[in-house]
């Protein structure tokens, strides 16, 4: 089977969207964005490297992963996972020079840095991409386009904005600001910005990034003593893409150093966009002068699809990838009914559907077949009955606590960290906004924000602590996989 392989493509598309669940977006999009799946054959896949390096690197480090995804998504029917090298590789280059990922300044666009173990090695597979000398930062998503973005009554404000920016940017709206809950497109229209700006004038140059990115890189040039690089690389695009600018909250040297790049970059003209969970006002620990300088230009929410939005966003998904397998209405009506909550969630049930049809003969399941096929995800968007208190009183008793240590102000370890676990298992579980679930442990919505990035985090490098987690959404009648996935995109 060929690469244009239909189900080749549905099994790939849909452990792509579980591994980067599990992995993050950014090690997702180094590591494993850059595979093609070229062959699926008797069981098994057969994943393209560029390179010998990149191929032990995944085989080391992400294989694992990989199989757990194949086998989530497609049971039995994948039993082994095998990487091959392309036929066509470049010959590698010698590992030296040491270039940081972050550091994709003007000197070194000529090519994608591969983050391989401790070294960094220059990859040459994107050079056929026209846009890549116009993009700094991190590599935007080359789905993510006006044209693949659905417009509804819930986004139809910001879009037109964001439309507005990208045809006149640094006039229309500057800063042009985008808030909203996670998994209703914030990321996707930033980017609209930066690929449609690029392919209307191609002299325009993007940086598209995160604020942990920029954090990250600010730390490295400080460390460094290189800061004016830093001053150089950020001040000198005309598009300056900023995702999840909440996270600069309480970072006061970052905060110093952008009021300075954001000051430079509007007197010179130049735009900038930047996406977040809530409004600026509602940043805890934001300087008051950037607060007001956020809401300067405009300040723009997406809230969540309405029913009709919902449909033709599967509705597209569904043509974007495959178009096959044939999918009748009254499922692609189910699945909207049902998903309401996250665009993310609604993709994500969407291709669990395709794979079964897939791997049936292209027959239809039942809608009483599909309900027990997106059993969790549908928990997840009924959530009967789960209380904060109940949250807590389960973590409290895991951990021999008690329940009143959940809202306490004790610093200690012991007492610290289950209190993140409940916040984390909050923030995934209970429909409500951060500010309630602050309030129902005596916080501020930037301290849950904090807690399950924490937790997040801590359980990709700690299997220990994800054991435990996971036995306590058990304990809660939970499906720990898909409430684990939920939480992904705080
Ligand atoms: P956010 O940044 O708000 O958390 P993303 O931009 O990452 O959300 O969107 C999550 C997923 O949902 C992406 O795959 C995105 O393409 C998709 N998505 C969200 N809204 C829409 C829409 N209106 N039309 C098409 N796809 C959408
Ligand atoms: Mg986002």
């Amino acid at each position: 089977m060929s690469a244009d392989n239909p189900l080749l493509n549905t099994i790939w598309k849909s452990a792509c969207l579980e591994i980067k669940n599990s992995l993050g977006e950014d090690a997702y999009i180094r590591h494993i964005e850059p595979l093609k799946a070229i062959d699926v054959n008797d069981g098994k896949i057969t994943l393209e490297v560029d390179n010998e390096y990149s191929l032990s690197w995944i085989k080391n480090n992400y294989l694992g992963i990989i199989n757990d995804a194949m086998s989530k998504v497609a049971g039995d029917f994948i039993k082994d996972v095998s990487l091959s090298v392309s036929e066509t590789q470049e010959p590698i280059p010698s590992p030296e020079p040491i270039i940081p990922v972050q550091d994709m300044s003007s000197d070194n666009n000529l090519g994608r840095i591969v983050n391989i173990g401790s070294v960094n090695v220059y990859s040459q597979s994107n050079t056929t991409d026209p846009h890549s000398s116009n993009v700094r930062g991190i590599k935007m998503n080359a789905e993510y386009t006006f044209a693949n973005f659905i417009v509804g009554p819930s986004n139809s404000f910001a879009t037109n904005a964001a439309f507005a920016v990208a045809n006149n940017p640094g006039t229309a709206y500057n800063p042009l600001f985008i808030y909203g809950d996670t998994g209703l497109g914030k990321t996707h229209l930033m980017q609209s910005i930066g690929q449609d700006s690029i392919t209307k004038n191609n002299r325009i140059i993007v940086c598209n990034t995160t604020s942990e990115a920029l954090l990250n890189d600010y730390l490295e040039n400080l460390r460094n003593n290189t800061v004016e690089k830093f001053r150089k690389k950020y001040r000198s695009v005309d598009i300056l893409l900023i995702d999840d600018i909440q996270f600069l909250a309480g970072k006061a040297a970052l905060q110093e150093e952008f009021f300075h790049t954001f000051n430079t970059l509007k007197e010179r003209g130049k735009q900038i966009v930047m996406t977040s969970d809530r409004p600026p006002k509602d940043i805890d620990k934001l300087e008051e002068r950037l607060v007001s300088r956020f809401s300067q230009g405009l300040v723009c929410s997406v809230e969540h699809p309405s029913f009709e939005t919902r449909l033709a966003i599967l509705k597209q998904k569904h043509e974007q990838n495959y178009k096959v397998p044939i999918i009748p209405d009254t499922i692609f009506n189910f699945i909207a009914q049902n998903v309401e909550s996250n665009v993310r969630q609604l993709e994500g049930a969407l291709r669990r559907v395709e794979m079964h049809i897939s791997l049936n003969n292209n027959l239809s399941p039942s809608i009483e077949a599909v309900r027990e096929l997106l059993k969790d995800i549908l928990t997840l968007e009924i959530q009967p009955g789960l209380t904060f208190n109940e949250i807590q009183k389960v973590v409290a008793e895991h951990y021999n606590l008690n329940i009143a240590d959940m809202a306490s102000k004790c610093r200690s370890q012991s007492i610290a960290l289950p209190r993140q676990i409940a916040m984390y298992l909050c923030c995934a579980l209970i429909k409500a906004s951060l500010g309630e679930i602050g309030g129902a442990f005596g916080k501020t919505h930037a301290t849950i924000i904090h807690a399950t990035k924490t937790i997040k985090d801590r359980m990709s490098t700690d299997p220990d602590l994800k054991r435990n987690i996971e036995a306590i959404i058990k304990k809660l009648g939970r499906d720990p996989v898909a409430t684990i996935n939920m939480v992904d995109g705080y």
